[in-house]
């Protein structure tokens, strides 16, 4: 898929990504569609759309239950996508993914289940101060419910952990240490929302592990930007939403070691999950059906396949003809769409952008001095520019930059250079009607 001597031989094709968006033929308010909410949800190309309506115009029926032929086929194609989940972040095992909702059940999966085998009163969960809400509330609910602490790693005016990264210098020039011997549990994500950085997650894992605490990555920014190995990262857990990457909405993945899944209680009782059922006592299924109660969004989880295996296909296939071999394409050009757009958007008065680590992927939020960023999003719009505005799920995070709120634009492989200059030449215009 990324060898190391393919030619170079062809240019990032954008325009040939953009014809597999149908989307991009839209008008907004009359003009060209410039969709810069990907951090939201990204767009579908044809290929995903077309998978999942042909689910259920020749397929539909409920996966393994039924002895019927279009059962067997629903069965079969749900477990097909699972094992392309597997291959694309590496897992071990096909019975390691867990079909979900999207991240936010994968983490509240995780912390019930978790909170369940691992808390006691007094215990402690690291977090950092750049978690979307997803990744902070469900851990405050099981600490609640057990009694245990939620500590949180500060984050730099750059944006980025605030660690060594084990700790930070306190104001007598100690270490303070996140890390102790009641710590249970990291929830960190792997790419933040809001700041669109790019977190050393690899690194702190590794220092979780030393000291047995287990270890869970939100990976919704992650998946559709980054090459996820979760092997090579050596988390315990990892979730992402495929919504983020190319696939229909309502799916999503918890990806667990095997030998953590074993030992972890069921989070959601119900049909798929048991082994025998009493009405005394149940005993569970096996790996990943302990953790699937009910049925599956399945249209949408064989769209999931489809979306990493398009991403595969295309992005791969760029980065194999680039010149950067080996690196994802999609990734390469968002980072040049956020040089760009970061260089322009700073000759703007009065602009700041929050979030200027040196890790990034195509996400830029700011504020503008004395301009409300509802005012630009809704002008922004106006023009036909999607972006997003407000807390993006990331209140203490708002809090630690002493804002209410951004302006956010998001990449995805599909934008362009010209869309780019029609944002900052939008901001402009947009300012010229407010001030
Ligand atoms: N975590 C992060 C970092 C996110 O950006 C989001 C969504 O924006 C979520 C979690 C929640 O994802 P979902 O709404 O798909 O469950």
């Amino acid at each position: 898929m990324k060898t190391k001597d393919a030619p170079v031989t062809k240019a990032y094709d954008v325009e040939r990504i953009r014809a597999q968006f149908p989307i991009l033929r839209e008008l907004v308010h009359g003009k060209p569609l410039v969709y810069f909410d990907n951090a939201a949800t990204s767009q579908k190309p044809r290929r995903v759309i077309k998978t999942e309506s042909a689910y259920y115009a020749t397929i539909n029926a409920n996966v393994h239950r039924g002895v019927h032929t279009l059962s067997t086929r629903a069965t079969e194609a749900q477990e097909a996508a699972r094992e392309i989940v597997r291959r694309h972040i590496n897992a071990q095992h096909a019975h390691e993914v867990i079909f979900t909702s999207g991240t936010t059940a994968s983490i509240n999966l995780a912390a019930t289940s978790l909170g369940q085998l691992l808390l006691r009163k007094g215990d402690e969960v690291v977090i950092s101060g750049m978690e979307h809400h997803s990744n902070i509330v469900p851990w405050q609910l099981a600490c609640e419910r057990y009694g245990a602490k939620l500590k949180v790693i500060p984050i730099t005016d750059s944006g980025e952990w605030e660690t060594g990264p084990q700790g930070r210098k306190d104001a007598k020039g100690s270490t303070e240490q996140f890390f102790n011997e009641r710590t249970r549990i990291l929830a960190i994500s792997h790419v933040s929302n809001t700041l669109g950085t790019i977190n050393p997650v690899k690194k702190l894992i590794a220092q979780a592990k030393k000291q047995g605490i287990i270890t869970v990555v939100d990976g919704a920014q992650a998946i559709a930007h980054l090459d996820v190995d979760v092997q090579d990262l050596d988390c315990d857990l990892y979730a992402f939403s495929g919504h983020k990457a190319y696939a229909p909405t309502g799916t999503g993945v918890l990806y667990g070691r095997e030998e953590l899944l074993e030992r972890m209680p069921p989070w959601q009782g119900g049909g798929e999950m048991i082994e025998t059922v009493t009405l005394e006592k149940s005993t569970w299924a096996k790996l990943p059906f302990k953790f699937e109660a009910g049925t599956p969004h399945i249209a949408g989880i064989i769209g999931l396949g489809e979306a990493l295996r398009w991403m595969e296909d295309y992005d791969f296939a760029f980065a194999k003809d680039s010149a950067e071999q080996g690196k994802s394409a999609f990734a390469a050009h968002e980072h040049m769409l956020l040089e760009r757009a970061t260089k322009e958007l700073l000759t703007i008065d009065g602009l700041r952008i929050i979030g200027t680590a040196k890790e990034k992927v195509g996400v830029i939020s700011f504020v503008i001095e004395d301009v409300h960023h509802y005012d630009i999003g809704t002008l922004l719009d106006q023009q036909g520019i999607a972006v997003r505005t407000g807390h993006h799920c990331t209140q203490p995070l708002m809090d630690r930059f002493g804002v209410s709120g951004t302006t956010r634009a998001s990449f995805a492989c599909f934008n362009t250079c010209a869309e780019v200059d029609a944002l900052v030449a939008g901001v402009k215009k947009t300012l010229k009607m407010l001030r």
